[in-house]
Formats: structure tokens, C-alpha cells, sequence
């Protein structure tokens, strides 16, 4: 048995953790593996990259989740129905392409019990996977976007959706801040007055983005909300990933601790 190379693909990419997180599983776990990071400009050229590299697997983040979708010639079919796919296995030559953020997200917010009703802030790449997955699962999702023009693909599929123009309020048990607004910046995914009518009703916040406290979860801890940030999607969604690139030998629970690890680092 040769090293096996896997590495994660996006536009930017030097912020990734998940170099270190596949490298402490690989290590903890015994397998014969290296992950490391690669700059992918062109998404048009993610399959000839792949195998000019020599990789066995991927992860493709933003910008690229789309081209990763159509560089595979076999996809598995939760991927195949929301049309984003950020991983990707290479078996006997052809490459199978998986999404592993949906279940990673669930599992993050299946902490928090009796929920019903899920707000989304946002309606981008990764809002179209989880709202999906929440909606098999049955939950009800409600998306509210800053412009129209995402929202389409989710009104088709039956969403009921809203632009901050025509919001009409209700009371939702999760909020979730699906955008990257907060990121790079201390915005707000969506104007005060509005954050003000949901989020003292709801039961918790939650943000998927991670490593800081975004302008979000600071105003619903001024609530008194319990809150939570993407570390935890991002560990699992990587867990599951893993999975598909060790072939199933270990389980959830076992590469769990090793992981885990590179959030302490
Ligand atoms: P997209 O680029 O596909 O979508 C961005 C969304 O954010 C759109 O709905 C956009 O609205 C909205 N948006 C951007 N800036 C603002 C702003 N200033 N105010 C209000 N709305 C804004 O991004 P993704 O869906 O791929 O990623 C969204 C977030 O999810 C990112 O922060 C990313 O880091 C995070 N993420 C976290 C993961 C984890 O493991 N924790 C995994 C994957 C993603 P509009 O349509 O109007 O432009």
C-alpha cells in the first residue's frame, strides 16, 4: 500500500483547518495518508488538477462546490439532489462526489430540542444543502435573503421565502446565520429591526461561520440566547468526509478524538 494524498481545493484556501484535521485523524488512527491544501483559480479545471496531482480525495470549498458537482461521473444522491458536493473520491478512475455539509450541519444543530421552525439568513451554496436536509429531516425551513435573485431555486422547491422588503415576521425557534456576512466584516446578516423581532422569540442563534464571534451572535447573547458558531459543522462535516476517504474502516466515534484535536491547535 502506497501514501495516499487528499487535499482540500478552494479560492482563497491558506485559512483552511482542515489540512490539519484529516493530518491529526490520519496520524491518531494509523493510516498511510497526507492532506494538504491546493489553490484552485480555475474551478473548470478541478478534474484534470485531481489527477495531474495524483490525489486520491478532496474537499472543495467556496468558490467551487458547483464545478466539483459537475466533474463527477458518479454522485451520490443526496448530492445529486441539491447540486453541491464538497467531496470528492477517486475509486478505479472515476470520481464519486459526496456532500458531507448537510449531514455535518445537522448534526451540529441536533442539540438543541424541540425544534420546529428554522429561519434562515441567507440563501447561498451552503443554505441550499442544509435547508434540504432539514426540510427530509422535518423541520420547516424559512429562508430570508438580502436580494431575490437566490431565492428563486428555493421558491421552485416549495420554500417559503423572503427578501428583507417583504418580511412578514413570525416567531421561529432557530435563527441561523447562513451568509458570510460577519466574515470578513462586522456586519449583520440582516438590518437590526428585523434581527430585533426574531431573535427574541427564538429558542437559539446559531452561526455557521467559525474561529470568531460574529456581530450576529453578539446581539443574541445580549438576549440571552444560547448560541452556537460553525466549529462544530465544520468537525463533523469533516468526520463524515473522512469516512468516504478512509473507505469506512472507522467509525464516527473513533475519528472523532483525532479531529477534534485540531481545534485546541
Ligand atoms: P454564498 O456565496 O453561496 O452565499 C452567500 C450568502 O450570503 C448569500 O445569501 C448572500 O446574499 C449573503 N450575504 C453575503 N454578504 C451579506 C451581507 N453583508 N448581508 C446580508 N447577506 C449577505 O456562500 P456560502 O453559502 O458558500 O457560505 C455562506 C457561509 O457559510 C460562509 O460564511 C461560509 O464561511 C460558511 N460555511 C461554513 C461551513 C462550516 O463548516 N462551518 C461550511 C460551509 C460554509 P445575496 O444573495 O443577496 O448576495
Amino acid at each position: 500500500m502506497y501514501k495516499q494524498l487528499f487535499a482540500i481545493f478552494g479560492n482563497p484556501v491558506s485559512h483552511s483547518k482542515s489540512p490539519l484535521m484529516h493530518n491529526l485523524s490520519f496520524q491518531g488512527l494509523g493510516f498511510d495518508g497526507c492532506y494538504t491544501r491546493y489553490l484552485l483559480e480555475d474551478g473548470t479545471t478541478l478534474k484534470k488538477t485531481f489527477f495531474d496531482l495524483g490525489l486520491k480525495g478532496i474537499n472543495i470549498t467556496v468558490p467551487h462546490k458547483e464545478h466539483a458537482y459537475n466533474a463527477c461521473d458518479e454522485l451520490d444522491p443526496f448530492a445529486k439532489k441539491v447540486g453541491a458536493v464538497n467531496t470528492i473520491m477517486e475509486k478505479e478512475g472515476k470520481l464519486y462526489g459526496y456532500n458531507t455539509d448537510a449531514p455535518g450541519f445537522l448534526k451540529a444543530i441536533s442539540e438543541f430540542k424541540d425544534i420546529k421552525t428554522v429561519l434562515f439568513l441567507g440563501a447561498g451554496g451552503t443554505a441550499q444543502s442544509t435547508s434540504r436536509i432539514l426540510r427530509d429531516e422535518g423541520y420547516e425551513v424559512i429562508l430570508l435573503n438580502r436580494s431575490e435573485g437566490r431565492l428563486e431555486k428555493f421558491k421552485e422547491d416549495g420554500f417559503e421565502t423572503y427578501t428583507f422588503e417583504n418580511f412578514i415576521s413570525k416567531e421561529y425557534d432557530l435563527v441561523i446565520n447562513m451568509t458570510s456576512a460577519g466574515l470578513e466584516d462586522d456586519s449583520l446578516p440582516a438590518p437590526l429591526e428585523i434581527l430585533e423581532q426574531v431573535i427574541p422569540t427564538a429558542k437559539a442563534c446559531v452561526d455557521v461561520i467559525y474561529g470568531k464571534e460574529t456581530p450576529f451572535l453578539k446581539l443574541a447573547k445580549t438576549y440571552g440566547k444560547p448560541t452556537k458558531d460553525g466549529s462544530d459543522m465544520l468537525l463533523y462535516q469533516g468526520i463524515i468526509a473522512f469516512e468516504h476517504f478512509t473507505n469506512h474502516q472507522y467509525s464516527f466515534d473513533k475519528i472523532e478524538p483525532h479531529m477534534k484535536k485540531a481545534f485546541m491547535l
